[in-house]
């Protein structure tokens, strides 16, 4: 450990990072707003007892990755690992169960105790929507198609793959249960001690082991489709048709079960094999049990969260930064010229950088290095009578112009 690194897991957005992150970022939030979603933030801790209830005693979140501490009030609060726990709050605690349906969007850093390396962070960030107060198979439609409209903003949808699955209603999961009991008790002694535990307390979950001795075990497991009920099976059945509709393809993958212990119905991924083994770029699915759970009113709820790292390391290319106006002094009087007309254009709103010192050659060498679009040079012998020089920075070209007329002539660098 040393106090000059940055923590494990954890790094600097500098400005490429932070420019691939604002076009993940913004993107995921236009697309959200298209839909009539609304932005919102909750806060980055919350009491533990919100992400203990809501995520379940065997999720690895709650077992091995949350950030968990004890203020110094003697408060016990943990850092967020993920969003939809904290909505959940907020819809109780803000009495907005009256207002529904909710259609949320936010985007904020969350934490979670990971084994550091590629795509898996310690602080990472997620955007993420969701739909509260919406019990139809329409509103499970709905959620993915914005999914699936921002993956297509950043240009990566074509490279993706929309994986499906239901987790059925309560009396699905009660047959099933009962099923894939009988069936991973034969394996005992072969399971790990993880998915031995998940078996006691929540058995369902050792379909989603990570350890490779027990996905083997898992291949072999009765179905869960096999034992939907028939309201689960013309849920599902209405999802897909609804996908159908708006063209988006899928694949029905059995296996699939959320890491968290609160959905139903539907679930999905949707990954992106050009990431390699952390290829989950967002994920999501209907947790109708999750407020009631919380101690609210009982109140349908489907959404998804999506990696905004993962999500960067797909954009094709950075954004651009900017390109500023270079303001360039020479002498003593343009100088101060040069600070009152950087004030000006800023005000309105063009992008100026005006250098601290230094001759025209190191001016104009600054310029180049900040990719300025032009330069606007100041003379002394030009200021007296009221001009200024315009320098086109990719072509060399230059002209004067008269000052007043300098807000017109740089329009086209806005
Ligand atoms: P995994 O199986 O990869 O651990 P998860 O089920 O824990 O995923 P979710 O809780 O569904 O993931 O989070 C949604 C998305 O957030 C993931 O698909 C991924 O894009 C991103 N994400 C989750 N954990 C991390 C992390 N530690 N670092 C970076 N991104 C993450
Ligand atoms: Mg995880």
């Amino acid at each position: 450990m040393s106090a000059l690194q940055p923590v494990r897991g954890t790094h600097d957005l500098l400005p490429e990072d932070m420019r691939r992150f604002r076009e993940v970022a913004d993107t995921a939030r236009r697309a959200a707003l298209c839909f009539g979603y609304h932005e919102v933030a909750t806060p980055i801790f919350e009491f533990t007892e919100v992400f203990k209830r809501t995520l379940g005693d065997t999720s690895d979140v709650v077992t091995k990755e949350m950030y968990t501490f004890t203020d110094k009030g003697g408060e016990t609060v943990t850092l967020r690992p993920e969003g939809t726990a904290g909505v959940a709050r907020a819809l109780i605690s803000g009495g907005l169960a009256q207002h529904l349906p909710l259609k949320y969007f936010y985007v904020g850093p969350m934490f979670r105790y990971e084994r550091p390396q590629k795509g898996r962070l310690r602080q990472f960030h997620q955007t993420g929507v969701e739909l509260l107060g919406v019990k139809e198979p329409q509103g499970d439609v709905e959620v993915i198609a914005i999914g699936v409209e921002f993956l297509r903003r950043i240009g990566a949808w074509d490279r993706c793959e929309l994986e499906l699955n239901t987790l059925g209603d309560t009396p699905s999961r009660q047959a099933y249960r009962r099923v894939l009991i009988d069936y991973l008790n034969d394996f005992r002694d072969r399971l790990s001690k993880d998915s031995l535990d998940r078996l006691e307390k929540n058995p369902l979950r050792v379909l989603d082991s990570k350890d490779e001795n027990d996905q083997r075990i898992v291949a072999d497991a009765p179905l869960y489709s096999d034992y939907l009920s028939a309201e689960a099976q013309d849920f599902f059945g209405r999802v897909k048709s609804g996908l159908d509709d708006l063209g988006i393809a899928y694949r029905i993958n059995p296996r699939l079960v959320r890491g968290l212990d609160y959905y139903c119905h539907t679930c999905f991924e949707i990954t992106c094999a050009d990431l390699g083994a952390q290829k989950t770029v967002l994920a999501g699915g209907r947790y109708d049990g999750l407020v009631g759970m919380m101690g609210g009113p009982e109140t349908a709820g489907v959404g998804w969260a999506s990696g905004v790292e993962r999500c960067s390391m797909l954009l094709n290319e950075t954004p651009a930064a900017a390109r500023p106006i270079a303001i360039v002094p020479l002498g003593e009087a343009a100088e101060r010229k040069a600070a009152q007309l950087a004030g000006e254009l800023r005000r309105q709103d063009f992008l100026v950088d005006l250098g601290y010192s230094g001759n025209m050659g190191k001016r104009m060498k600054r310029a180049n290095k900040i990719e300025a679009i032009v330069a606007v040079i100041l003379g002394d012998d030009e200021l007296a009578k009221g001009e200024v020089s315009l320098k086109l920075l990719d072509t060399g070209e230059q002209k004067n112009v008269r000052l007043t007329d300098l807000e017109a002539a740089l329009a086209a660098y806005r």
